[in-house]
């Protein structure tokens, strides 16, 4: 398998080239834009890496997973869905513009800003503290890693030039969809995009989902059945913004994606998969991740359809 990786790797490094890394912050632009690395960890607790899987990133819209499992563990799923939406969207990820014509101005879904930040709101917790220490703490019960933290200068640029999602956050605040203080969800907001992580921890927390929301390594229940379900099921129709369509058709696993360059897949019942490559694609996906997951997919035969 390894070998397999490796080859896999190697044969879409190029692609890398196409793609450029995100440089809306200076933190994230120093990335190096030609890293690629995997890590796979099946649900037999065997372990595969290749490439560049030693870069550390910073988990960005990747942590919108998490978010809505704890806003689906703290509240259910029937005042989350008040909320926010459960479709595709065709925008941006960043995109405020539904939010105005949109009817009921809910985000679309939990995978894009409006609808994180949403979901930030509800997670338990008396304040953006407290709900970022909820958050964080699954992030580190699902990667089995009680040493992950926030790097602490892409969160002070998240946090100086978050103006977009500021707006979209005073937005929802003005149509009563967030309920709190909005600086305060902001700031859990911003400090859980800015979580530095590696490949093996999102190999990890797909390998939970992947295994029904048990941990493979101590069969112990992480999060409940159907909230996995629900995860899974957005992951697939609204992970990778308003190119989700393409990469079920070219993939057919369900997927996050997040612009430090993270894509993590989930492959149920059989493993968890996660890529990293900063330089990203036109909506923001990792270029030379999509690629590899590509090939794997086809040649270990992973799509669910
Ligand atoms: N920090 C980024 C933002 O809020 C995360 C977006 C992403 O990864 N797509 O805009």
């Amino acid at each position: 398998m390894e070998k397999l990786l490796k080859i896999v790797i190697e044969n879409n490094r190029s692609w890398t080239k196409h793609g450029k890394v995100a440089s809306y912050i200076p933190e994230l632009a120093k990335a190096n834009p030609n890293a690629l690395g995997i890590h796979i960890f099946d649900l037999d607790c065997n372990e595969f890496c290749a490439g560049d899987y030693k870069t550390a990133f910073t988990i960005q819209s990747v942590s919108k997973v998490i978010i809505l499992i704890c806003a689906l563990m703290d509240k259910g799923k029937e005042t989350v869905f008040s909320k926010v939406g459960t479709e595709p969207s065709s925008d941006p990820f960043n995109s405020i513009i539904k939010l105005e014509t949109r009817h009921s101005h809910k985000p679309l879904n939990p995978f894009i800003n409006a609808g994180a930040i949403v979901c930030t709101s509800l997670v338990a917790g008396d304040n953006g503290i407290e709900k970022f220490e909820r958050v964080l703490g699954m992030m580190k019960k699902m990667a089995d890693n009680p040493t992950i933290q926030v790097n602490f200068n892409v969160y002070q640029s998240e946090k100086l030039t978050g103006n977009t999602n500021r707006a979209i956050a005073y937005y929802l605040k003005g149509a009563n969809i967030i309920e709190r203080d909005v600086e305060d969800v902001l700031d859990a907001y911003f400090k859980l995009c800015s979580v530095e992580v590696t490949v093996k921890d999102m190999a990890r927390i797909a390998s939970v989902i992947a295994n029904g929301g048990i941990a493979p390594w101590s069969k112990k229940r992480l999060l409940p059945q159907k909230v996995n379900q629900i995860v899974q099921a957005l992951m697939m129709t609204c992970g990778l913004y308003d190119a989700s369509g393409e990469f079920a058709v070219n993939i057919g696993a369900p997927s996050k994606s997040g612009v430090g360059g993270c894509i993590l897949s989930v492959v149920p019942k059989r493993m968890g998969i996660a890529v990293v490559g900063p330089a990203l694609d036109e909506s923001g996906n990792s270029i030379g991740g999509k690629k590899v997951l590509e090939e794997i997919s086809e040649k270990l035969n992973l799509s669910i359809f």
